[in-house]
């Protein structure tokens, strides 16, 4: 399946709830799951009652889009988790946390995940000295990120320098000042902040 190109905020008022897809736009009061809080579409203010089913399967719709991961890719990384030992749900969301883009986002060198998997994917970073460009590369405990040095005068960069990082989470140490951040240690579950019950995406696969 190809990936998702069309408006995003449609995605987040489908959830109903923010999902932060947008970057800037997401903090102001222009954004349409405050303005509009109801489903896109004619029937969005209709009645809607979901089923047992309906419920699982837009958690994990939810967690998909929040980092943007397609389902095969999504159903792999469940697959890993399972075979960890912890609770599932939780190794999930951690491997979904670890992928490069969205520490690039958390870090505050992009605003947001969508941006953060260009700029990767473009070759602007790099992980203990060396390029990377997969954004779903999966980053280890003692992983340095930054910009790489013929990137840093791009305007977009320099911008980044002079912004404070947003909610930069405890298991990720930011420096933006240098355009950035080493992963200090595993997210535990307080520390991720998708918007998802992740054992409802555990039900919804194991029908
Ligand atoms: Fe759009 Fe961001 Fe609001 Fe989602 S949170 S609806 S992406 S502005």
């Amino acid at each position: 399946m190809a990936r998702y190109t069309g408006p995003v905020c449609k995605l987040c008022r489908r959830e109903g709830v923010k999902l932060f897809l947008k970057g800037e736009k997401c903090y102001t009061d222009k954004c349409p799951v405050t303005r509009r809080p109801y489903p896109p579409g004619q029937h969005g203010q209709g009645r809607r009652k979901l089923s047992e089913y309906g419920i699982q399967l837009r958690e994990k719709q939810k967690a998909r889009r929040t980092y943007g991961v397609l389902e095969g890719q999504f159903r792999r990384y469940l697959e890993w988790a399972s075979k960890r030992p912890g609770v599932t749900g939780e190794m999930l969301l951690r491997y979904l946390e670890r992928r490069l883009d969205n520490v690039v986002y958390r870090l505050g060198l992009a605003s947001s995940r969508a941006e953060a998997r260009q700029l990767v994917r473009h070759g602007h970073f790099e992980v203990n000295g060396r390029r990377v460009d997969i954004p779903s590369y999966l980053v280890k405990v003692g992983d340095e990120i930054r910009v790489r040095e013929s990137s840093r005068a791009k305007a977009r960069f320099k911008e980044m320098a002079n912004t404070p990082a947003r909610n930069v989470p405890g298991w990720l140490e930011a420096h933006p000042e240098t355009l950035s951040g080493r992963v200090v240690r595993w997210p535990n579950r307080d520390e991720i902040d998708a918007p998802v019950q992740e054992q409802l995406i555990i039900e919804f696969y194991s029908r």
